[in-house]
């Protein structure tokens, strides 16, 4: 309350206010009080509380003093009196995490009523309606969130009150209606938890208190701190605060809004607000609401269609004009403060605005580019800021977009709100337990009513989201915008029954393919491919912005033609692992590939490897030729030598046949070849000490489609970056031998050449030489290693594997087990490592560069494309990440946030 009426500046406010401390509602109030905006008054009971909550069970006695003292300056402060009948103050007590949990936790309304404060509160305002509203109320939350009864219990018979009176909007039932209603939720409280409601204001406070901090432990709130990664031990701030009153007149109203659209991202206020109603009708979506602008009016129409026959709901603009004008002038106001897009939660009790929460609001891919390039030029933000506020699934999101609509000969099932764009294909599921069943065996599309917090698993493991029910703001619309799901809001004519669904009329059993276009709102009945969408103009510039501030190159795993193009046009800037093996599958490559491994003696692999070097030669033409003017890391042959080989009888008798060798033959030699552990055997640069003829060929196969693209003039010898990468690499004395390999190769295909000019061309390439550090051994002795490579690159995966020692193949199944018993923080192969594969990296980067500091250093592997790892790999200062091409937007992306 002192720093109410101040002034501050940014820098004060930023100085005062501790997300990690206040929570972030918490903070975001206090915030804004300092901005001079109008917020209830009240108190915060900080984070530190739930720590000790949790290990304790109880709130220390002190803590429990203060919080009296605290009620009793907000009485002084408003001239009420906290459990008083003739002058009652009435707070809220709401939980607040320094990380934004939408609806995962539990917030208490209307808490200091009782059977005699609820007569003195309709006395003072004259108004017994919405004393005895505010009174159920009351007992509906405390019921649910503090006595753990199912709300259903409590929903029922408002519903049926209802169609008694024959209203449909709560704040038209009748004075002795509510009573009634009161009178069975009591009963209700009493059945169910064999106590009584209490009566002493203090015993509901605390009692709330203690509900939110138990939420931050609620199964909900655990699963979705899951999903996100989210810390356990932040803890929940407790705000307790005086109640303004949506529901106290039809001058009063409850909404949320967004400063921006957060479906297309145009800078006009958008939201919804209910009539003489609480925070709480608006949040859960289910309540019919009214648009805030007149320009959204006739959407609303659209979307709530249920309403087509009655005249255009009226907006907030049209019914409250200068409440209009003041929430729009703070949502800018908060904007300008935060540099983001907000989602603001506001009440409107008889006229008078109050603003009960601000947050960085939820937004599409879409969305998201524009805000983010419009607030630039709107000079609210600059570039670097606006980098920073674009969420990182946003690029991803923005990849797998649209249905392809070449294929929709049939007109639409029905349509709904586009509350998330995109598109998603799959199975119908109609609860978590089916999501999560289905999810097993393909794509899944979770079909709802509504949605709730429970669903969050389901929404997790589904492609996209339906419901019947809710509008832009619903749980489903906020929640799958944020993890980037198709979602398509208040359909209509439809209806989830158990395990069907019924659209208009016709029913449709779970399992039942449907296609949904959830920019347009459109469902098709049926299995649509899908295509990437256009990619806003936006996309550009915001790619040059992080051209500016990433400091690191981003590279791509890709090998096949449509990989590579596609990883140059979102961003690559070379080719960082394009992996030979690949090339090797196809039936009737590997045929020759089988050949050579089983071949009896080193002519008859020879024989085998010249024909492998025409189908390689032909890839690398192909290659080199879309990545003209770019480097292309070529890793040589790595896997062990099995992968390739006939796997039962049957491919053995097939191969027997083709190649016309006895099965007998075969088999030992199969035998032979077989190993008990190959990922640590006879692989890598391996094969080449061994059979130095298969390394051979290939830098062969590099060379014959250089020459070959010179000579034909398709691409000059200045625009051919080959670099040649060596895997598994143990130590210096095999990679010199390595190393020599490769340059007797080249020097020996030059000499043969009999063309003066193409020599003279080939001359000038000047290929690089390097080394994949993927053994502790290798990185260990990285600065001998360093001595005679031109690059490195670390392979993390198989890093990962020999420093944990941990096989790739053969742990999945208890890694969620060593997740789950907080062994590991995270699966280790999804995560880089820091404290061990981490470690070892730095050393060797150290090393490297001690002994050759123009050394240039990448990381290739699945880590380098994690959200998680590539802030880390950042800041190891190294040249380049490659990952794979979908990923590129991304990690560039994260990288210029770094
Ligand atoms: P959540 O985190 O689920 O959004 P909140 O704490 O924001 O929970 O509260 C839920 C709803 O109750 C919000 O819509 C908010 O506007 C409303 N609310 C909370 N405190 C008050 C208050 N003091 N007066 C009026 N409405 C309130
Ligand atoms: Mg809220
Ligand atoms: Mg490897």
């Amino acid at each position: 309350t002192q720093i109410l009426n101040e002034n501050f500046n940014k820098e004060t406010v930023e100085l005062i206010v501790d997300k990690k401390i206040w929570g972030g509602k918490g903070s975001a109030l206090i915030t804004m009080s300092c901005l001079g905006i109008d917020v209830p008054p009240g108190f915060i009971v900080n984070t530190s509380l739930c720590s000790y909550y949790n290990s304790y069970n109880s709130i220390p006695s002190e803590v429990e003093n203060k919080i009296k003292h605290a009620i009793q300056s907000l009485e002084d402060t408003l001239s009420l009196v906290f459990g008083s009948i003739d002058n009652p103050l009435l707070i809220s007590v709401r939980s607040g995490a320094p990380i934004s949990m939408p609806g995962m936790m539990d917030t208490i309304l209307n808490i200091g009523l009782n059977d005699e404060i609820v007569e003195g509160l309709s006395k003072k305002y004259n108004n017994p309606r919405f004393a005895y509203d505010s009174y159920r109320r009351l007992l509906h939350m405390f019921g649910t969130t503090v006595m753990q009864i199912e709300s259903n219990l409590f929903d029922l018979p408002f519903d049926y009150l209802k169609i008694s009176e024959g209203v449909t909007s709560d704040h038209h039932v009748s004075v002795d209606g509510l009573k009634k209603l009161i009178n069975t939720y009591k009963n209700i409280i009493l059945e169910q938890s064999k106590e009584d409601f209490p009566q002493n204001v203090y015993d509901q406070l605390f009692r709330a208190i203690k509900a939110v901090l138990d939420s931050w432990q609620s199964k909900r709130a655990i699963k979705y701190r899951e999903i996100y990664n989210i810390s356990e031990d932040l803890g929940t701030a407790v705000t307790v605060q005086a109640m303004v009153f949506g529901n106290l007149s039809e001058k009063s109203c409850t909404g949320v809004i967004f400063s921006r659209n957060p479906s297309n991202g145009d800078n006009e206020i958008f939201g919804e607000f209910l009539l003489n109603a609480q925070g709480e009708d608006i949040v859960s979506g289910i309540k019919n609401s009214l648009p805030i602008s007149i320009k959204m009016e006739k959407s609303w129409q659209i979307i709530n269609n249920e309403d087509l026959s009655i005249s255009i709901p009226e907006s907030m603009e049209r019914l409250m004009p200068d409440v209009f004008v003041k929430l729009k002038n703070i949502s800018k106001k908060l904007e300008y403060f935060y540099g983001d897009m907000q989602d603001i939660e506001f009440t409107v009790e008889n006229g008078r605005l109050w603003i009960l929460q601000s947050r960085s609001g939820k937004r599409s891919s879409l969305a998201s580019l524009k805000i983010a390039n419009d607030m630039v030029e709107e000079k609210i933000i600059n570039k670097k800021q606006a980098l920073k506020i674009i969420p990182i699934q946003t690029f991803e999101q923005l990849l797998h977009c649209g249905l392809d609509y070449s294929f929709i000969k049939i007109p639409p099932l029905t349509c709904g709100l586009p509350a998330s764009p995109g598109a998603a294909v799959g199975m119908v599921a109609t609860n978590v337990k089916d999501a999560e069943l289905m999810a097993k065996m393909g794509k899944v599309i979770l079909v709802r009513n509504e949605t709730s917090p429970e669903d969050m698993s389901g929404i997790a493991v589904a492609d996209g989201i339906i419901t019947a029910r809710g509008g832009m703001t619903s749980h489903a619309a906020v929640v799958a915008r944020g993890m980037g799901k198709s979602c398509i809001c208040s359909v209509s004519g439809l209806f989830v029954d158990g395990k069907n669904i019924h659209i208009n009329g016709e029913k449709f059993p779970s399992g039942t393919y449907l296609s949904m276009d959830s920019t347009k709102g459109e469902i098709y009945l049926g299995q649509i491919p899908i295509i990437a969408s256009n990619i806003p103009y936006e996309f550009e510039m915001i790619n040059s912005w992080i051209n500016e501030y990433k400091k690191i190159d981003i590279h791509a795993n890709a090998e096949t033609i449509g990989d590579i193009e596609s990883a140059f046009s979102l961003g690559a800037t070379a080719i960082g692992l394009c992996r030979t093996e690949h090339m090797f599958f196809s039936p009737e490559r590997i045929f020759y590939m089988r050949k050579m491994i089983l071949s009896k003696d080193h002519s008859d692999r020879v024989f085998n490897l010249d024909i492998l070097e025409k189908y390689q030669q032909h890839d690398f033409e192909k290659i080199f030729e879309i990545s003209k003017g770019k480097a292309v890391t070529i890793r040589l042959l790595d896997p062990p030598l099995h992968e390739f080989l006939p796997h039962d009888d049957k491919e053995i008798k097939e191969f027997c046949i083709q190649s016309n060798s006895i099965e007998s033959d075969v088999k030992l030699s199969l035998a032979i070849k077989k190993e008990h552990n190959p990922m640590l055997g006879h692989r890598g640069c391996r094969l080449a000490i061994t059979y130095p003829e298969i390394y051979i060929m290939q830098v062969r196969a590099i060379l014959c489609a250089i020459s070959k693209l010179v000579s034909e003039r398709k691409v000059s010898e200045y625009e051919l970056y080959p670099e040649i990468m060596i895997p598994l690499v143990s130590n210096v004395n095999e990679l010199a031998i390595c190393k020599k390999l490769v340059q007797d190769t080249f020097d020996d295909f030059c000499e043969s050449l009999n063309d003066n000019d193409l020599k003279n061309s080939l001359s000038k390439i000047s290929y690089k030489f390097g080394a994949m550090i993927e053994l502790p051994c290798a990185a260990l002795q990285a600065d001998r290693i360093a001595e005679i490579c031109d690059f490195i690159s670390f392979g993390t995966n198989d890093l990962t594997q020999t420093t944990l020692g941990l096989s790739r193949d053969d742990s999945a199944n208890f890694i969620a087990t060593y997740v789950n018993k907080k062994i590991w923080n995270n699966d280790p192969f999804v995560t880089i490592e820091q404290s061990t594969v981490g470690e070892l990296l730095k050393i060797a980067i150290n090393k490297a560069r001690s002994s050759n500091p123009k050394i240039k250093i990448g990381i290739c592997g699945e880590h380098a494309g994690n959200p998680e790892s590539i802030p880390f790999i950042n800041s190891l200062q190294i040249d380049y990440i490659s990952c794979s091409p979908y990923r590129i937007p991304l990690a560039r992306l994260i990288s210029s946030q770094v």
